[in-house]
């Protein structure tokens, strides 16, 4: 089929009406109104339980659930009873390392992933080391965001039982050589994981010719419905399985004392399953069958190409990751812009119409590595075109050269909190100080550290070390501002009262305070200006 966005974006009921451009699919993907109508008709026309009831609206359910697995499992290569429905990739690698990993390592053996992963492929391995005793590798990247191969072979002797690694970096866009690893990690005798919550959505797979263990993938990120999502499991490993969680329908046989369980992959459905969310999964895969995942690559190499070159020639604009002609998929567009936090760029973009995101993408230990805290990322599906590319440059260009205020919209109380951003209050190191407190936002990297010289129960002199978003920033200043010189207990009771105002619709806060008011009307932002006041909370109880 020709491949026009346009036409595609038709077919998404948010999209339609091209009010925003959607360049956040690596965290969800947008649905089709085919998706959504095929698990709403579910629900509609069915609603009963699969796999337990013998009258029809059961069997349809059941018949329904079936061809969702048969029809999901086609779509990565893998045989219909060798995909296990989960919630989403994290799940699927949590069940892996339950209910395979968790009983074959302990001391002397050793898990070898990546410092790319996504928490998601991390966080259970460290779980599993911490549990059993086992050793954790890590290979490293290249300067070009690669995986370094020699590294990872490196890694790679007998102790190793399992290779854990991502098919696409979220972060990066890095397309590892999954195949050729799978290889690699069976010649140690070791089993491979691929996380493919950004393999599946955007590229053809086959696990089988792949050659892994285990593929988990995600059916939100793949325009399916959140909650659903798969896990292969490589038949010869059905044996050496443990359950995951114990319940109904993954048993053969119960007694009081013991039980049998069913064979995977119904033994890791305990309990009841999400039907819906299975039939609108297959529903999403259907879609993307019908475009060809050969197209759906092409186009995501030609735009995101496209967008790396416009971005990239931007001064001030650093971009992460290899191009797509050198191991990139062109999916994700990771940057920063030079003394603009993430936060506030994809305010400015959203702003202009433009849904990215910001933060550290799940993906901390890799940002550490990029030695940033973090990146702004614009990610890319089916349904964005050349033009989206065009608008992101042009909006990351003017925000340079206007130097945007704190967050665009002007109003009185804005230009007040842009003011405090622009002249920072109390940064200079005071000579004496009885209290240091620090404030971290680990998620979006704002970072404060507070001195306070507190004397006869006044805050006499104080000093803030502040790093972060703007918005961050513009509070801590005001912050400082407020409270210098105020008894503790006065400065407590402004403290309660910002909070309150920010937190829990509390009154509008009054004069110089009146700047933050309509922070309390952006979600996004509340954790931004209150680590400033939170901080002070917690060095004045030192006091
Ligand atoms: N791995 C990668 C590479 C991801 O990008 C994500 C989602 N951002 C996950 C795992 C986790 O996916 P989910 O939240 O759907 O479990």
């Amino acid at each position: 089929m020709s491949f026009s966005p346009a036409q595609i974006r038709r077919d998404f009921p948010v999209l339609r009406e091209g009010k925003v451009r959607y360049l956040d699919s690596a965290a969800t993907a947008q649905r089709p109104e085919i998706v959504i109508r095929a698990e709403a008709d579910f629900y509609t026309l069915i609603g009963a339980n699969a796999h337990r009831g013998v009258y029809g609206l059961a069997v349809e359910s059941t018949r329904l659930y079936e061809a969702a697995r048969e029809q999901i499992a086609g779509f990565i290569g893998a045989d219909t009873d060798e995909l296990a429905f989960v919630r989403n990739t994290t799940e699927g690698i949590n069940l892996v390392a339950r209910a395979w990993a968790a009983h074959r390592l302990g001391p002397g053996k050793a898990i070898v992933t990546t410092v790319m992963e996504h928490h998601s492929n991390l966080v259970p391995w460290q779980m599993v080391a911490q549990q059993t005793g086992c050793e954790l590798r890590f290979a490293r990247i290249t300067p070009e965001g690669l995986l370094d191969m020699d590294h990872l072979q490196e890694l790679l002797d007998e102790r190793v039982v399992l290779v854990a690694i991502t098919h696409v970096s979220n972060v990066l866009g890095t397309a590892n050589p999954v195949a050729d690893i799978c290889k690699l990690a069976h010649e140690h005798g070791a089993a491979c994981l691929v996380d493919g919550a950004q393999g599946a959505p955007h590229r053809q797979v086959d696990v089988h010719a792949m050659g892994c263990d285990f593929y988990a993938f995600s059916g939100h990120k793949m325009m399916g419905p959140m909650g659903i999502g798969g896990l292969y499991i490589n038949r010869q490993r059905f044996n050496e399985m443990q359950p995951f969680m114990g319940g109904g329908e993954m048993i053969d046989r119960v007694e009081l004392s013991h039980t049998t369980y069913a064979k995977p992959p119904l033994m890791f459905e305990a309990g009841t399953q999400n039907v819906g969310g299975a039939v609108g999964m297959a529903a999403a895969v259907r879609y993307l069958q019908r475009l060809g995942m050969r197209e759906v690559e092409a186009h995501e190499r030609l735009l995101g190409g496209y967008a790396r070159q416009k971005l990239a020639r931007i001064p001030g604009v650093k971009v992460f990751g290899p191009d797509p002609d050198s191991g990139g998929t062109g999916g994700v567009l990771t940057f920063t812009v030079d003394g603009h936090h993430p936060h506030d760029v994809a305010q400015f973009l959203d702003h202009a119409g433009l849904a990215v995101r910001a933060g550290d993408h799940c993906a901390q230990p890799l940002h550490k590595v990029l030695g940033v805290i973090a990146t702004t990322r614009a990610s890319f599906y089916i349904y964005n075109e050349m033009s989206d590319a065009d608008a992101l440059s042009e909006a990351v260009s003017d925000m340079l050269k206007h130097r945007a205020s704190v967050v665009p919209g002007a109003s009185d109380a804005m230009e007040m909190l842009d003011y405090y951003f622009r002249n920072p209050v109390a940064r200079d190191p005071i000579p004496e100080w009885e209290v240091e407190k620090e404030g971290v936002n680990s998620l979006c990297g704002d970072e404060l550290t507070i001195r306070l010289h507190v004397d006869g129960a006044a805050i006499k002199d104080l000093q803030v070390e502040a790093r972060g978003c703007k918005v961050s920033q513009a509070s801590a200043s005001l912050a400082a501002a407020t409270l210098k010189g105020k008894a503790v207990d006065e400065a407590m009771e402004i403290i309660s009262k910002v909070q309150a105002m920010l937190t829990n619709n509390g009154p509008k806060l009054e004069g110089e305070l009146a700047a933050l008011n309509p922070v309390a009307d952006m979600p996004a932002r509340l954790k931004c200006a209150l680590l400033a006041w939170k901080t002070f909370e917690e060095a004045l109880k030192d006091v």
